[in-house]
């Protein structure tokens, strides 16, 4: 249940409001945006007299909410989730947000050149696994802290936030002192107990990509799972949905886009990398991705793709990123968004 406030309600209205819904057995979270107050229920809203409650002065209306993710609904929060990045960008504000970078960090030599290249072309952040998800044991698995500090370092030369992901609840301190935006991959959308330790003991943007199989109220719902243990910071990241289709490595759901804007307020990202599987795809789904309203992308770039440990397939070259930044660009002004290059 959220009850939205009248445009000249006073305080004393507001707190006798949030009141009578406590006394209902609710928690109550308060949202001011920029055009509405909202006074949020959380929990079973079933013991609160929804026409006395419409009836308080200073009470514009009560809503009943449906869906089961409270604190990452558009009703709980109209306005949009902007993310702050420690250099001055931002995700999910007007500016897109671009986050380029290999699969996997593999020396320190490939993790620079690259970082300075797509810093040169307008990168706002520099992704890199360290710990690497693979559905094969004998598949090379990252370099794991040493991935962790060499990308760091290229962070810190190039002044791009680095993005990795993370893959054990025991990494938690050390991401919190290395990482700036902590990535929660397909395979663990659904490790509950990961999304509610990253709640607890961090408040870094946690970019959570969609499970393969997951639909977007699961998705949400693992959004909401970060959110319900202490950490709003959450960016969305559609990557791709497994489908009987064979000739894409997945099938990337641009409509989830659509669907996830509207009915939440977090940020949403896109990489078409991991969802075609092939990197002549990524350049125009990258622009359709902006075309659908995403607030940015998180794309694979590599300087020697043919040679990658991992994922050269789909990984992009420089070149082929300085190319396409222009023509992001192009896109985001029609769609009323701006991107710097
Ligand atoms: C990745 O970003 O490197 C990755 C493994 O992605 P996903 O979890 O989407 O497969
Ligand atoms: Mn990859």
């Amino acid at each position: 249940m959220v009850v939205i406030m009248k445009q000249n309600f006073t305080r004393e209205q507001m707190e006798a409001a949030v009141r009578f819904m406590e006394a209902g057995g609710v928690r109550v979270m308060v949202s001011k945006g920029s055009e509405t107050t909202i006074l949020g229920a959380e929990g079973n809203a079933a013991g609160i007299d929804r026409e006395k409650l419409e009836q308080l002065p200073g009470v514009e209306r009560v809503m009943a909410v449906s869906e089961p993710y409270k604190k990452a609904n558009r009703k709980y929060h109209p306005d949009d989730t902007v993310i702050a990045l420690p250099n001055g960008k931002s995700i999910g504000g007007k500016e897109l947000c671009v986050i380029a970078g290999p699969c996997s960090v593999e020396t320190e030599a490939q993790i620079n050149a690259v970082a300075e290249r797509v810093k040169r072309a307008g990168a706002a952040a520099l992704r890199g696994g360290a710990f690497k998800p693979r559905t094969s044991p004998y598949s090379f698995q990252g370099l794991e802290d040493e991935g962790l500090r060499l990308l760091r370092g290229a962070g810190d030369h190039t002044g791009l936030p680095v993005v990795t992901e993370i893959m054990d609840v025991e990494h938690i301190d050390l991401f919190q002192r290395c990482v700036d935006v902590i990535q929660v991959g397909a395979r663990n959308m659904q490790n509950f107990n990961l999304l509610k330790q990253l709640g607890r003991h961090t408040d870094k943007p946690i970019l959570l990509k969609r499970g393969m199989s997951a639909t977007i109220e699961e998705w949400l719902m693992s959004a909401e799972y970060i959110m319900a243990s202490g950490n709003p910071n959450v960016i969305l990241c559609e990557r791709g949905i497994r489908t009987f289709e064979t000739f894409t490595r997945n099938t990337l759901d641009l409509s989830a886009v659509l669907a996830v804007k509207q009915q939440s307020h977090l940020p949403v990202v896109v990489d078409p990398s991991h969802a075609c599987g092939k990197a002549w795809m990524v350049e125009r789904m990258s622009m359709a991705a902006v075309a659908a309203g995403a607030d940015g992308l998180i794309i694979e770039v590599h300087n020697d793709p043919q040679h990658a440990w991992c994922d050269g397939a789909q990984s992009i070259t420089p070149d082929q990123f300085d190319a396409l930044m222009p023509k992001l660009k192009t896109m985001a002004e029609c769609v009323g968004r701006t991107l710097e290059v």
